[in-house]
C-alpha cells in the first residue's frame, strides 16, 4: 500500500481505538452486519461477546500499526488465517467478513471523511487481509488444531497455575510464538496462550496461566483443571524471535506470565553453544510473582551468557501470602525494586540491544514508552499483539 493510503487509514483507526466506547461500537457494528449477512455463524462464536469484540479491535489495531512493515504484517496475516480454521471459516466468510468491516469503518464518526480516496485505501486494505488470510489458510498442510492431554496442574501461586500436556503429535510452533486453546469447560472460548518450552518431538506443552478475576476461560483454567482434560490447541501465531545475524545483543522484559515466550526462547537458545548476550528482566507486583525464578537461576548458571534480573514493585509478599520473601539464589542477581520500565530504563538507553517485552498491556505500553524516552530506537523493540 502507499503511504499516502497507509496514512488514511490510520488517521481514521485512531478514531475508532481512542475511546473505549468508540472501540466497542466499531466491533458492535462489524459483528452485526457480519451475523445478518452469515446467520449461521452466530453459534461458532460464544454467546458472550465482550471479549471476542475486545480481542477483535486490539488485533486490527496491531495490523494498522505493522502496516509499514509488509513482510511482518503478511506473515501475521496469514498465521491468523491458519489459527482461523479452528472456527470452521470457509472462502464466503471472508467476503462477508470484508463488507462487514466496510460498514463498521464507515459508521465510525471522523473527522477524516469518507470520500473516493478513503474508500478505495480501505477497500486495498481490506482485501489485503482478507487475501492472505484465506490463502495461507488453503494451503497449509498441517492440521486446523492439535488435541493434547492435561498430565500436571501445580498451583504456583494462588491466581497463577502452571500446566503442562501432551499433545497427541507435536505442535510445530517456533520458540517465542503463541497459540489459541480451547479447554472442555469453556467450549467455543478460545485464548491465546504462550508455551513456555520449545517444542519437542514427544509434543509436550508447558503454560503459565494467571487467573484474571471476572474472565470467563482463565479462572477455569487455574481452578478446574483436571489430570486427562483433553484441550484443543491451534495453529501457532506471532513472531517474537532472537535474530542471530544482526550480531546485537539482547534485552527481555517480562511481566508475570509473559515470562513464557522469553523463556522457551532462552531454553531454545540454551542448546546452542554460541549465542548473544541475553539481559532478562523478570518482574512482577509483589515477590512472589516472580514464582519461575529458581528454573532461571538454574539456566543462568548453566549459560554465561544469561543474566537474569529480578525486579518486583513491592518489597514485600502482601499479607494473605503464605511464605515470607526468600532470599535470592546465591550468585543471582539482587532484586530490584520498582515499576519494571523505570527500573531497566535507568540503566541507559540500551540502543544498541533487540528489546522484547511481555505482559499485560499495560506493562508493555509504559514499558516501551519509558524505553523510547530512554533512547530505544522504537524498531528494536518487539512485543505480541496485546494480551
Ligand atoms: C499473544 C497473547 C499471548 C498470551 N499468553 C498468555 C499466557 O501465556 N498466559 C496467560 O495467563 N495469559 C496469556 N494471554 C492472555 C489470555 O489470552 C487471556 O486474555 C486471559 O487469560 C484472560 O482471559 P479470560 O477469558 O479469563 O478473560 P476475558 O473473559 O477474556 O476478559 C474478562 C475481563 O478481563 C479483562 N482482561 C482480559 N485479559 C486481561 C489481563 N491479562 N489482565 C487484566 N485484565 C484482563 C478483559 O478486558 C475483560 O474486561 C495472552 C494473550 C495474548 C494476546
Amino acid at each position: 500500500m502507499h503511504t499516502a493510503e497507509i496514512g488514511l487509514i490510520r488517521s481514521h483507526f485512531a478514531d475508532v481505538v481512542s475511546t473505549p466506547d468508540r472501540r466497542d461500537r466499531f466491533a458492535r457494528t462489524f459483528y452485526t452486519s457480519f451475523f445478518a449477512r452469515l446467520p449461521q455463524c452466530r453459534s461458532l462464536f460464544p454467546a458472550g461477546m465482550d471479549g471476542q469484540r475486545v480481542r477483535f479491535v486490539a488485533a486490527l489495531e496491531y495490523i494498522v500499526r505493522g502496516l509499514d512493515d509488509t513482510d511482518r504484517l503478511l506473515a501475521f496475516l496469514a498465521q491468523l488465517g491458519r489459527d482461523h480454521r479452528k472456527y470452521g471459516v470457509q472462502g464466503n466468510h471472508y467476503a462477508a467478513a470484508a463488507n462487514a468491516l466496510l460498514d463498521a469503518i464507515r459508521d465510525v464518526d471522523s473527522d477524516v471523511p469518507w470520500n473516493r480516496a478513503a474508500d478505495s485505501a480501505w477497500r486495498k486494505f481490506i482485501a489485503l487481509i482478507t487475501t492472505t488470510m484465506s490463502d495461507a489458510a488453503d494451503s497449509d498442510d498441517f492440521p486446523a488444531l492439535w488435541e493434547a492431554t492435561v498430565v500436571s496442574h501445580e498451583r504456583v501461586l494462588r491466581d497463577l497455575a502452571v500446566i503442562r500436556l501432551e499433545c497427541d503429535s507435536p505442535v510445530p510452533y517456533a520458540p517465542g510464538q503463541y497459540v489459541s486453546v480451547q479447554i472442555p469447560q469453556r467450549p467455543q472460548m478460545w485464548r491465546y496462550l504462550s508455551p513456555a518450552i520449545p517444542t519437542n518431538p514427544f509434543g509436550q506443552l508447558e503454560f503459565h496461566v494467571r487467573r484474571v478475576s471476572g474472565g470467563w476461560v482463565s479462572p477455569a483454567m487455574v481452578n478446574q483443571t483436571s489430570i486427562g482434560d483433553r484441550w484443543r490447541i491451534s495453529s501457532p501465531l506471532g513472531g517474537l524471535h532472537v535474530d542471530t545475524d544482526t550480531g546485537r545483543d539482547v534485552l527481555m522484559i517480562a511481566g508475570g506470565t509473559g515470562l513464557a515466550p522469553l523463556r522457551a526462547q532462552v531454553m531454545d537458545m540454551a542448546h546452542r553453544g554460541i549465542n548473544p548476550r541475553v539481559h532478562l528482566f523478570v518482574s512482577g507486583v509483589y515477590p512472589c510473582d516472580l514464582y519461575d525464578i529458581e528454573t532461571l537461576w538454574h539456566l543462568s548458571l548453566s549459560n554465561p551468557w544469561l543474566t537474569v534480573v529480578p525486579v518486583s514493585e513491592e518489597d514485600e509478599n502482601p499479607w494473605w501470602h503464605p511464605y515470607p520473601v526468600p532470599e535470592p539464589p546465591h550468585g543471582m542477581h539482587q532484586r530490584l525494586r520498582g515499576p519494571i520500565g523505570a527500573v531497566v530504563s535507568q540503566f541507559g538507553s540500551w540502543a544498541d540491544r533487540q528489546v522484547q517485552i511481555c505482559g499485560s498491556p499495560s506493562m508493555v505500553k509504559t514499558t516501551a514508552y519509558a524505553l523510547q524516552r530512554a533512547g530505544t530506537p522504537v524498531e528494536s523493540i518487539s512485543y505480541d499483539p496485546l494480551r
